[in-house]
């Protein structure tokens, strides 16, 4: 609860589904781009392959009809050679046509009956069938023969290319002539077909008569081009119309194409061509889809390639951003929730798991605790800083063993802890338990100085309110608690809010009732016992407020000196005092020596001393007329140089008293380093002095020591007669107490003591 309750989304997982999104996208273009790409390259291929097949079969008939025209123009000449059937005019006829390469045979057959080939004569009979039909088709026509026939000789087609030999319009025969066809696919213009796919050569009725070496669609055995095709088809309808296509091409003579699909599901292009230089053939390249992926295929690769690399590197960077993030995340968390010290949680941490608890658990009383080690000053100045942390960070995970995953507690700065608990029945022991270890814990560091809780609580009510006024009023509740070891938990309390208020309405009147004179100056008669009279007054000041209330010097006086207010007001009280005193002498009145309370903070205020004598010297008052009443906790301070500053107030013509002498730790020491003029001894160690016979013979011994050291005492506090009796025996001459007068205000001291001008 305590470490998992905050865990927030972090915009990390914003990123990731951020990235995630990209790569999809990403994916998704580059599936849909190879898609695209492998149709476009489909049907450019398709495209491309079209028009190769066109020009191929265009050369097919370029390459045929040269070896027409040069037929043709063999016969021209063969015309004179003929007509006399010179044999060696025939034969060099023969020799000069018969290197040109597209012709494999080229003969001349005479009507004589004879057959000239190369240097040779033949009878005609020798020829064999297919070159009959040819005489016969010669003897009805006149004109050039070009036809597809297989030869006798090794029963390969060939193209036969007949021309009649004639001169003068006398037929003397015909040149025969046969281009092989087995071999036509072998040429270079025939490269890119025989790459892509495959070549035929076919007659009208689709009988095969030449194809590429490799070609693999039809069967070699097979002699019928659409029977193969439709066995090579998947023989569905589409596939059987569109070899009927075909079929109707051959009939009308007409070029184009048809696709079918195969067994293996993948296109086969078949584009015809009917060749024009010999009607009866038909010229056929086939391709398939696998030479589409062939060629798209490297192209694929690379673009899924680069997908691929792209989404990796999306990935990579994905990765490390979140790597990034992540760490930086963890320093920020660090920053913002732990605290360096100790390594726990630290407020804002506190603040959140509070919340959180309290919203969490509504109907679980909540308890907030604010506190601080008493003394830690004297630790860390004892044991010095690491081992004064090591109890701070003990604090920590000791609470961490100690309390439920409900409650929290963190700290604040310096000593200051802050703590959400579960105020259930057993929250005091689990407290005495955390005390007891962080103490085994400080031993073992040999800490000795005992770690005790100073500890203002605020019980929470209702788990909606402020966490940070919750927090407040638990601080609120630990400020009311003194700096020593007297009360070490205060509750928070609607009383403690009230005093908050009075303390914040006397800090914000001051300054106005200052200026206003609301100080009043009040004196309580100092008392000779000896000779019953009036022997001086003490000035206490008043706050007498614009409607008639009056406050009390224990009031405000602690609030002054918390907020350095009271340096004005002693320096005031002190100038009201000297004046009055100046108007008294002035007016003729009597006047006894008047002490004014010094308070310590004064003491450290840099024309202290200057001020004092200015006052003093402007007022031009009798020597020893003012007394500075100083307590002796002002040696709690630097010790030396408060000893200086008040031999330097001796310099300036006013008596000294230590007051309140015997309500601390330091009087004797005192009375060594400093010559006052006057002891005056604290009420209540007064009040303590007389009960037993004991502390009256300490006192005596105080008069005593006070006498030997030429210094006068006085007993502050004295109420009774019988309190009067006994200073009287011990030797006490002053006194000052309700006995003899409570303080008055200036008009009732100035009527009872002050009307005859006699200075004491
Ligand atoms: P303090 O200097 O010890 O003054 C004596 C206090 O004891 C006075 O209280 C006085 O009214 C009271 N007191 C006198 N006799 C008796 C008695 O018989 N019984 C009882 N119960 N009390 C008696 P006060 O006026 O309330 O002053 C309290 C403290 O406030 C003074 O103690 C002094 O330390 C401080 N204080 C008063 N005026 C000033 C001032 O102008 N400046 C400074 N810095 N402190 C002042
Ligand atoms: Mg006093
Ligand atoms: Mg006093």
């Amino acid at each position: 609860m305590r470490e998992g309750f905050g865990e927030k989304k972090q915009p990390i997982m914003k990123i990731l589904v951020i990235g995630m999104v990209i790569l999809s996208i990403c994916l998704a273009v580059c599936i849909v781009l190879v898609s695209t790409l492998r149709s476009t390259y489909s049907d450019e291929i398709s495209a491309d392959f079209q028009a190769h097949h066109i020009s191929s079969g265009e050369k097919l008939d370029a390459t045929i009809r040269s070896g027409i025209e040069v037929v043709e123009s063999a016969a021209d000449v063969m015309g004179s050679a003929a007509a006399s059937y010179i044999n060696t005019e025939i034969y060099r006829v023969l020799s000069d046509y018969d290197h040109f390469s597209m012709l494999e045979t080229l003969a001349f057959v005479g009507n004589n009956g004879r057959v000239y080939y190369r240097d040779k004569e033949y009878s005609a009979s020798l020829l064999g069938e297919p070159l009959k039909e040819l005489q016969d088709h010669m003897r009805t026509a006149d004109g050039t023969y070009i036809g597809v026939t297989i030869s006798s000789g090794d029963g390969m087609p060939h193209i036969l290319i007949v021309v009649p030999v004639n001169l003068e319009n006398r037929s003397y025969g015909y040149l025969a002539a046969t281009m092989k066809i087995d071999d036509i696919f072998e040429g270079g213009e025939f490269n890119y077909q025989n790459d892509m796919g495959e070549c035929y050569l076919t007659d009208r009725n689709g009988i095969i008569m030449s194809r590429s070496s490799d070609a693999s669609i039809t069967p070699e055995e097979s002699e019928d081009f659409c029977l193969s095709i439709l066995e090579y088809s998947d023989g569905k309808e589409d596939s059987k119309k569109a070899v009927q296509a075909l079929t109707n091409a051959y009939r009308g003579n007409s070029a184009g194409f048809v696709t079918i699909k195969t067994r293996r599901a993948q296109s086969l292009q078949i584009s015809y061509y009917p060749l024009s230089s010999v009607p009866s053939l038909f010229f056929i390249s086939c391709y398939n889809d696998n030479l589409v992926d062939d060629k798209v295929q490297p192209l694929l690769f690379r673009s899924v390639l680069s997908c691929i690399i792209i989404v990796v590197l999306m990935i990579a960077i994905i990765v490390y951003v979140w790597a990034t993030s992540k760490r930086a995340n963890i320093t920020i968390e660090k920053l913002a929730y732990e605290d360096p010290v100790t390594k726990g949680k630290n407020i804002n941490y506190f603040k959140e798991f509070a919340s959180h608890i309290m919203a969490v658990f509504k109907e679980t009383p909540f308890v907030i605790y604010r506190f601080d080690i008493l003394n830690f000053r004297y630790i860390n100045e004892a044991y010095g800083h690491i081992r004064a942390d090591e109890i701070l960070t003990s604090c920590i995970t000791n609470f961490a063993s100690v309390f439920s995953e409900k409650e929290l507690c963190v700290r604040m700065d310096a000593d200051q802890f802050l703590a959400i608990l579960e105020n259930d029945k057993e929250i005091g022991q689990r407290l005495d338990r955390l005390a007891k270890n962080v103490n085994e814990d400080a031993r073992g560091r040999g800490i000795k100085y005992p770690i005790r809780f100073k500890t203002g609580v605020y019980q929470i009510r209702k788990h909606d309110h402020d966490i940070d006024v919750m927090i407040d009023r638990a601080n609120v509740a630990r400020k009311t608690l003194k700096g020593d070891d007297s009360e070490m938990t205060a509750y928070y309390s609607e009383k403690i809010v009230q005093n908050m208020r009075k303390l914040d309405r006397i800090e914000s009147d001051m300054q106005k009732a200052l200026a206003n004179g609301e100080f009043k100056i009040y004196m309580q008669p100092k008392w000779d016992i000896y000779l019953n009279r009036i022997a001086g007054a003490e000035a206490l000041v008043r706050w007498v407020r614009e409607d008639g209330s009056i406050l009390y010097p224990d009031e405000f006086i602690p609030i002054f000196e918390n907020n350095g207010f009271i340096e004005k007001l002693d320096f005031y009280m002190l100038e009201m005092v000297c004046q009055k005193m100046h108007e008294m002498i002035e007016a003729g009145n009597t006047i006894y020596p008047v002490s004014v309370n010094q308070s310590r903070m004064l003491l450290h205020s840099a024309d202290y001393v200057t001020n004092v004598k200015r006052i003093i010297e402007k007022y031009k008052l009798p020597e020893e007329a003012i007394e500075l009443e100083i307590t002796e906790s002002v040696f709690l301070d630097d010790r030396n140089s408060m000893i200086q500053i008040i031999n330097q107030l001796k310099q300036c013509g006013v008596r000294l008293a230590m007051d309140d002498f015997g309500s601390g730790f330091s009087s004797l020491n005192m009375l060594k380093d400093v010559s006052f003029d006057t002891v005056k001894i604290d009420r209540e160690f007064f009040a303590e002095s007389v009960t037993t016979e004991r502390n009256r013979w300490i006192l005596q011994k105080i008069v005593e020591l006070a006498g030997g050291l030429d210094m006068e005492v006085l007993c502050e506090g004295v109420e009774t007669e019988e309190q009067v009796s006994i200073l009287k025996a011990l030797g006490c001459r002053m006194v000052q107490g309700f006995y003899f007068s409570k303080p008055l205000s200036e008009e009732e001291y100035i009527a009872l003591y002050c009307r005859a001008n006699i200075m004491v």
